[in-house]
């Protein structure tokens, strides 16, 4: 049987087959008036769009060992379901891993000199002046107090924003550090726009309008010598599309 894009799939449907990448696994318990037992809930995404996958009982063993990132192959009727449609196995239904995903990097096994891309949720933030000096002419931070740039001598000091906070990704948290460019998109304000607020009224106004959620962090996993730890350099934040995620997954599959 050949299978349909996922933006294709439509309630009524008895026997809609697609393939797509798993999201997010939800297993829980549920219990009311028809009895009792498990209930298995994945979001299944193509280059075209995502949908739900809702497993009952004795089904859920065909998706055993599955995890976010393999792709699945699924057969089943669409029902109407609270947030769209829902594909559900019946009789005549199945569902199969058909390829595995590349293992996903966790926090819990990063190690100092790892340069890793995870996807993570920024949890906190640490409420500090984030202003430091730089060398207006190339960026570089003048330390020490004094405004002198290696390159460029004695120079009138520019200013740029770090930031620091917390990442975690449900196996482990870790401090992470935002210069520039990151702790303005994180802050959600440029350098100039942050020294007036924090001016204006403080450097509480400026962390209310912080960006908290899920992203990918692009960067290299430090030791902090001073704490004695080791923290996560952001040194790119993209956006979490699951999507242009999938369409990746894919298009590497099928080559
Ligand atoms: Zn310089």
């Amino acid at each position: 049987m050949q299978t349909i894009k996922i933006c294709n799939v439509i309630p009524g449907m008895m026997n809609a087959e697609i393939i797509g990448i798993i999201g997010k696994i939800i297993t829980k318990e549920y219990s009311g008036k028809k009895g009792s037992g498990k209930l298995c809930s994945l979001m299944l995404t193509d280059e075209t769009g995502s949908v739900r996958v809702v497993l009952w009982n004795d089904e859920i063993s065909r998706v055993e060992g599955a995890k976010e990132g393999d792709a699945l192959r699924v057969r089943g009727f669409v029902k109407q379901g609270m947030f769209g449609p829902e594909i559900m196995l019946g009789k005549e239904g199945f569902a199969e891993v058909t390829e595995r995903g590349p293992d996903k990097i966790r926090i819990a096994d990063l190690r100092e000199g790892h340069k890793p891309d995870v996807r993570a949720a920024l949890v906190w933030l640490f409420e500090s002046s984030p202003f430091y000096d730089i060398c207006p002419k190339c960026g570089v931070s003048l330390k020490g107090g004094e405004y002198k740039c290696v390159a460029h001598g004695e120079v009138q000091p520019g200013y740029a924003l770090r930031v620091s906070g917390v990442i975690d990704d449900g196996t482990g948290s870790m401090r992470c550090v935002f210069f520039k460019e990151n702790a303005e998109r994180i802050l959600g304000a440029d350098a100039e726009k942050a020294k007036d607020i924090v001016l204006r009224k403080g450097v509480t106004e400026l962390f209310k309008n912080a960006q908290l959620r899920e992203y990918i962090f692009s960067g290299r996993v430090r030791k902090n010598a001073i704490f004695d730890r080791i923290e996560f350099v952001v040194d790119k934040i993209n956006e979490v599309d699951p999507v242009k995620e999938a369409k990746q997954m894919l298009s590497r599959f099928s080559s």
